[in-house]
């Protein structure tokens, strides 16, 4: 076969593929990254560019508890990254919370019937929980109540996940709102903690401050991939992988990709590092695995999301980075206003760039919906919330994001599960790393540290670090006061 061959394929340039091929290019080992997107870099952390209006998927906050992670950042990305500061609301009929929550201004807001309703439900679920919470809604509800649930909680996580509160289990709320309680809550309003020196105890960075690269997160992965090539590693766009065939003869991995013309292209490899969709890998490694293995990537199941990015007249109507929309009278799940961000994502200060998120599932109504038309409802929605006049919306467009979110249901566990005990005997040099690729719901700093561990092991040629191991290890997603209020923070 002709071409070189390679210490590593990989494939995805999104956060995990381009941390593994930096890794591995520092080392002097060759890569190559096959991306499908023919323009961007990024994965799901690019930053999309319109008219000169930069727009993330969702927006991308820099902040991890490993050291490494934000070493890697500022290493890549150096003076680029802004320290700024987070300011984010909630809108819930006609009203704007403080996010996160101050008790006192929510109570406020809420009115004095609302208010004494919320209490009375709160003392009724202390003294009679439900027992074994099943589901999403039971688990809140024994939290906080079932009004608090209802107002701060229920129309927001059905928007993102399009399913009942009832549907969700109810361990997904124990671990993403784990330590959150109305105790908790109040103590954090009352005595805001001091920053503690410890790194990995530190929770108000988390909450009133992030980093972030000035022109973006897509700006982290592009300065990336400059210094990938630098070191001689490879990183093609324009490439979907649609093959991976292990030649057990020569030991490698024979790839295919089929390029933007159309024309099929392979390339081979020692290793294969894949942040692709498990459920697509599995469909088309051969020797083809087991029956039982292919349905348990078929189930699992994923959450789209598309932004509508609308270029606005600033009438200094809202300066926060982000407002959750809870309200039920609107699609839209989430307001992005990238001006405060970072002031270079818009060319011009006289205007702002927003970008209106909508939950979706590929196919569905509102994912198959003509541009123009989201664009129409994009702007509806935003004169309705009365963050901008339809007259000041002078232009608009739409990035769809397939498999944004890994859903997390009853069966995605044991099918994972399953997947990885047929993986890891028959094929040790296939290394799953990153969010759709280990299908973990992960920040970029998870997906990094996979590719991280991953590269490692490529280097040392064992696997000495379990990359499955990082949730449990980079744990600020699931504890302390921070993360006690990332329960919206999707
Ligand atoms: C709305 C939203 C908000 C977020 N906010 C934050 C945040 O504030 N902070 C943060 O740190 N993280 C945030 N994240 C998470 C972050 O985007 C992900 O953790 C990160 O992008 C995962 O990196 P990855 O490389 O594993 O996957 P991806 O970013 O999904 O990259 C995978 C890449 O593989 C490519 N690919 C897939 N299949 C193939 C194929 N067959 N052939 C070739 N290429 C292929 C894809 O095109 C993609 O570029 C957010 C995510 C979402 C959805």
């Amino acid at each position: 076969m002709q071409g070189p061959f390679f210490k590593a394929v990989i494939v995805g340039a999104g956060p995990a593929g381009l941390t593994a091929a930096y890794e591995l290019s520092k080392h002097n080992a060759p890569v190559i990254v096959l991306e499908i997107d023919p323009e961007y870099v990024g994965g799901i952390a690019r930053t999309v560019n319109y008219k000169n209006f930069r727009f993330d998927i969702g927006g991308h906050r820099f902040f991890s508890k490993s050291r490494e992670v934000e070493d890697l950042w500022t290493e890549i990305a150096g003076d680029n990254m802004l320290h700024r500061p987070r300011s984010s609301r909630i809108y819930y009929r006609g009203k704007f919370y403080t996010y996160p929550l101050k008790p006192f201004e929510a109570l406020s807001k809420l009115g004095i019937i609302e208010s004494t309703f919320c209490l009375f439900s709160f003392l009724a679920a202390r003294l009679h929980p439900t027992r074994n919470p099943k589901n999403f809604e039971e688990w809140v509800s024994n939290q906080f109540g079932k009004r608090l649930f209802r107002v701060f909680f229920k129309t927001y996580t059905e928007k993102v996940w399009g399913m009942s509160c009832r549907e969700i289990s109810a361990d997904w709320a124990a671990q993403r709102i784990k330590g959150l309680s109305v105790g908790s809550a109040l103590r954090h309003a009352l005595f805001p903690t001091r920053q503690p020196k410890d790194r990995s105890q530190v929770v108000k960075t988390l909450i009133d401050t992030f980093r972030y690269p000035r022109r973006g997160p897509g700006m982290m992965w592009e300065l990336c991939t400059e210094k990938i090539r630098q070191l001689g590693g490879q990183v093609m766009l324009g490439r979907r992988v649609v093959g991976c065939r292990f030649d057990a003869a020569q030991k490698s991995w024979i790839v295919t990709a089929r390029n933007t013309g159309g024309e099929m292209e392979e390339y081979r490899g020692e290793q294969l590092i894949s942040s692709m969709p498990i459920r697509e890998l599995v469909a088309q490694l051969e020797p083809r695995l087991p029956e039982a293995v292919l349905s348990a990537a078929r189930a699992l199941r994923y959450r789209d999301f598309l932004t509508v990015g609308l270029i606005v007249r600033d009438r200094g109507r809202f300066s926060d980075n982000w407002i959750y929309i809870h309200d039920p009278g609107v699609k839209v799940g989430r307001v992005q206003n990238y001006k405060s961000w970072s002031p270079e994502m818009v060319p011009d200060p006289a205007y702002s760039c927003y970008g209106l998120e909508y939950f979706c599932f590929e196919g569905d109504g509102l994912w198959t919906m003509p541009d123009s038309q989201l664009i129409e409802l994009a702007k509806t929605e935003i004169a309705m919330i009365g963050l901008a006049a339809v007259t000041d919306v002078v232009d608009g467009c739409v990035i769809r994001q397939p498999k944004a979110y890994p859903v997390y249901d009853e069966t995605y566990q044991e099918c994972v599960n399953t997947i990885r005990q047929a993986l890891e005997p028959n094929y040790p040099t296939v290394h799953l790393v990153g969010r759709n690729g280990m299908h973990k719901y992960n920040n970029q700093d998870h997906a990094m540290m996979t590719a991280m561990l991953t590269a490692r092991n490529i280097l040392t040629g064992e696997r000495k670090y379990d990359a499955w191991a990082v949730n449990q290890d980079a744990e600020y997603h699931e504890a302390g006061a921070a993360g006690e209020q990332v329960a919206l923070e999707t």
